[in-house]
């Protein structure tokens, strides 16, 4: 087998490895390898396609800032159409739920999102099929948004193709180890480079173990969804996305028909996920139990895995024991919206250059990131 040389190999073309790529093929021959025959087969292509600027810890609501200028204005041909297009989002809160009613206005004021307070009958005015009995109060934000998840992630592989990076499909890394670079085996081909960006979603670990690095303890949680059709009489276009607290649960609108998820997070070796009929009927319940609506049956289902390190925060930098080994991880349910700012990190740390000033002014710095925090591993 041939041995090809790069400046940089990416193993994984999810949103990760993709948006990785393009930042760095700015400055130096970059190589993107997947293992499946489609990139974003895997969590990528899962998601629920939301931009949710409150939605996930506090540091990671730093990043979705620091990723929004991006989203709103990516560089000139990026998309013919935008990445964000509106949603909104709207909160239910049942009468015994004022502590996290206080909580969730909390997490709005810290942020500077705007918000509406709605009571019961406001928000039956947006959603007509909520059940007046289940929920009390709600708060909507118009801050939430659709995010184009194909178009994005196309977008950054077109343009890493144009900077001259090379993406390999049907490319499953099998064997990694080290003399002075890296050389990388897999299904079609070798590759040999000083830095490994490991962008490997879920797989993350068994990547370490292979090249020899101490795996950061990463855990993968499964999560599912399905879509469903309501009666022709409700026109769901302009409903925004629907979220209950405790039993969880949210649905919002897909192509015509309402996705729904019950938010489950269940710890998952890394695989190719499937739902569990279980969850899937969790999902149904809350949904029913929220509505005056029955779901009789859904018309897919599909699960995806969230991978997440202890603190839950992501991780990008060099490993702290092993030279050229790049972390790029953790992106847990986020991954999608902070892409532009992790990839922007990505683009400077792993070049050995300072961390980005943009994602500084949000307010974090390279040790938040950094695979070597404590709280990470
Ligand atoms: C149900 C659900 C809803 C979500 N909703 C949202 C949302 O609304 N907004 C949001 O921002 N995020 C959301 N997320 C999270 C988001 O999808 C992930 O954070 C993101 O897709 C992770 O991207 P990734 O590139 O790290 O992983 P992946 O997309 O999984 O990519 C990793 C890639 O590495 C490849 N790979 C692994 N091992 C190897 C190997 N040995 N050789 C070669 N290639 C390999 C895999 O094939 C895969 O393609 C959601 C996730 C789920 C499951």
């Amino acid at each position: 087998m041939t041995m090809e040389h790069f400046d940089f190999i990416i193993i994984g073309a999810g949103i990760a490895g993709a948006s990785a790529s393009m930042r760095l093929s700015e400055y130096g021959s970059v190589v993107l390898l997947e293992r499946e025959s489609q990139p974003g087969y895997h969590a990528t292509g899962r998601s629920a396609a939301t931009y949710e600027p409150s939605y996930g810890p506090e540091k990671v609501l730093r990043l979705i800032k620091a990723s929004k200028p991006f989203l709103d204005h990516p560089p000139t041909g990026f998309m013919d159409t935008a990445i964000l297009s509106p949603r909104g989002m709207m909160t239910l809160f049942r009468e015994n739920q004022g502590s996290e009613y206080d909580e969730f206005m909390d997490i709005l004021g810290s942020i500077g999102s705007g918000f509406e307070k709605l009571d019961a009958g406001q928000a039956l005015k947006r959603v007509p099929i909520l059940n007046p009995d289940y929920y009390h109060r709600a708060i909507y934000s118009d801050e939430a948004k659709d995010i184009d998840v194909h178009g994005l992630h196309q977008g950054y592989l077109r343009a890493m193709k144009a900077l001259g990076g090379k993406v390999q499909v049907n490319a499953e890394v099998r064997e990694i180890s080290r003399t002075e670079d890296w050389t990388v085996t897999t299904r079609s081909g070798r590759f040999s480079s000083p830095v490994i960006i490991n962008a490997s979603g879920a797989w993350a670990d068994e990547i370490a173990v292979m090249a020899g690095v101490k795996p950061i303890g990463l855990e993968p949680r499964r999560r599912c969804a399905l879509l469903a059709s309501l009666p022709q009489q409700y026109d769901i276009r302009d409903w925004p996305l629907v979220m209950g607290l405790d039993p969880s649960f949210y649905f919002k609108p897909d192509a015509g028909r309402l996705m729904i998820s019950p938010e489950d997070s269940h710890p998952s070796a890394p695989c190719d996920a499937r739902p569990e009929d279980i969850d899937i009927a969790y999902a149904i319940d809350r949904f029913e139990r929220a509505t005056t609506v029955s779901i009789r049956r859904p018309e897919h289902t599909w699960a995806g895995l969230r991978s997440f390190v202890a603190d839950e925060m992501m991780v990008a930098g060099f490993d702290a024991q092993v030279d050229g080994f790049f972390w790029l991880v953790g992106q847990g349910g986020f991954g999608i919206k902070t892409s532009p700012a992790m990839s922007l990190i990505t683009g400077q740390l792993a070049r050995g250059k300072d961390f980005p000033q943009s994602v500084a002014d949000c307010g974090l710095s390279e040790a938040d990131l950094s695979p070597s925090r404590a709280g990470c591993g």
